[in-house]
């Protein structure tokens, strides 16, 4: 796969366009300053008297109403919540698209399920930063950036592709390399990703590691240290140097343990449940699942959130973190 760096980016076509970022939350905030430190005419699309409204202007952006960023602008990064997108793009968007306009996305979700259905004349591309907002910022202002994936759903333009890498250089993500994906490629992978192993795995990882502990009698603390704590530990040493990396870093006790035992604690069947669930997601299920759940008002994913935040690993977790001065 081609990795887009600097040089095969041109900040040329962005220019004489002005661009309208709506939403400014982790990555609304973080694309629209780095984009006008890039030199890139900004503005903003918000809600009137909205808490990002105050914000966006100390931060010095011309803010407008949605509608009226949307007239105002070229180019439109819509970077809102995915749950929000479709009553802002029906509302707001669709009626003041123009010809030639150019609507980008951070994640492929409304445009790869069809939530969002923009008409033929304009471009639709994606230019998602593979880190939290904050991050994408931070990184900037050293100077450097976070990896993008980009790709184009519509090329009205002719252009569509140059645009999203203006864009992935911009916010500084052609600093660290940027790949081509395809909207349903992003989307997929990202909710599969997201489930299997980067939130839903590894919190149900910890979680069981942690009750294992509990229940055979060993103090929460030390449960708290062996099966979270360390893991942050365990999981920088795999992003600097790799798995072999990681296990020429343990004992040798650990590395035999690790690679002979591991295999038995997530076997096959866990792989099969991945598969079942990376299934659900390609069909479309989970989407659906998701957008009905949101639309009665996420009741069941507030009680899932309640339900984690009272457990005993979170209760020992905070206290630990606060004698440590890790959280207030
Ligand atoms: P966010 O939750 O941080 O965005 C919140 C902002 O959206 C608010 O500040 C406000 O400006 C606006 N907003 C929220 N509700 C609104 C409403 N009802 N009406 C109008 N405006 C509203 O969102 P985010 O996490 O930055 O996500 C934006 C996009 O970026 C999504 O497509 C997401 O998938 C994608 N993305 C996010 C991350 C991340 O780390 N957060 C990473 C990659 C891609
Ligand atoms: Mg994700």
């Amino acid at each position: 796969m081609k990795l887009y760096m600097d040089e095969d980016a041109n900040m040329q076509y962005l220019q004489g366009k002005t661009v309208a970022v709506i939403g400014y939350g982790s990555q609304g905030r973080a694309q629209a300053l780095n984009l006008r430190d890039s030199g890139v005419n900004v503005i903003l699309g918000l809600r009137k008297g909205g808490k990002s409204w105050k914000k966006a202007s100390q931060d010095g952006f011309e803010v407008y109403t949605i509608d009226e960023a949307v007239r105002r602008g070229d180019v439109i990064m819509l970077l809102v919540p995915d749950m929000v997108q479709p009553e802002i793009y029906e509302r707001y968007i669709a009626p003041n698209l123009r010809e030639s306009m150019v609507l980008d996305f951070a994640h492929g979700f409304n445009i790869h399920f069809g939530y969002i259905n923009p008409p033929g004349d304009v471009d639709v591309i994606m230019v998602a930063p593979k880190s939290p907002g904050p991050r994408v910022r931070e990184k900037y202002q050293e100077g450097f950036g976070v990896p993008a994936l980009i790709a184009v759903h519509q090329d009205h333009s002719g252009n569509a592709k140059d645009i999203a890498l203006a864009i992935a250089k911009g916010i500084g993500a052609t600093r660290a390399g940027v790949l081509e994906t395809t909207f349903k490629d992003e989307t997929e992978s990202d909710l599969i990703g997201e489930q299997t192993v980067l939130v839903g795995g590894l919190i149900q990882l910890i979680k069981y590691g942690f009750e294992n502990l509990v229940e055979l009698g060993y103090p929460p603390e030390l449960a708290y240290f062996e099966a979270c704590n360390e893991a942050k530990l365990i999981m920088d040493l795999i992003y600097e140097k790799g798995l072999t990396g990681m296990l020429r870093a343990v004992s040798d006790t650990a590395k035999y343990g690790g690679l002979a035992v591991g295999p038995f604690v997530v076997d096959e069947r866990v792989k099969e449940n991945m598969k079942m669930m990376a299934e659900r997601v390609r069909n479309g299920e989970f989407a659906k699942q998701w957008v009905e759940e949101y639309r009665r008002g996420s009741k069941e994913l507030k009680r899932m959130m309640s339900e984690i935040e009272e457990h005993e690993l979170e209760k020992v977790g905070r206290k630990i973190r606060r004698i440590s001065g890790l959280e207030e």
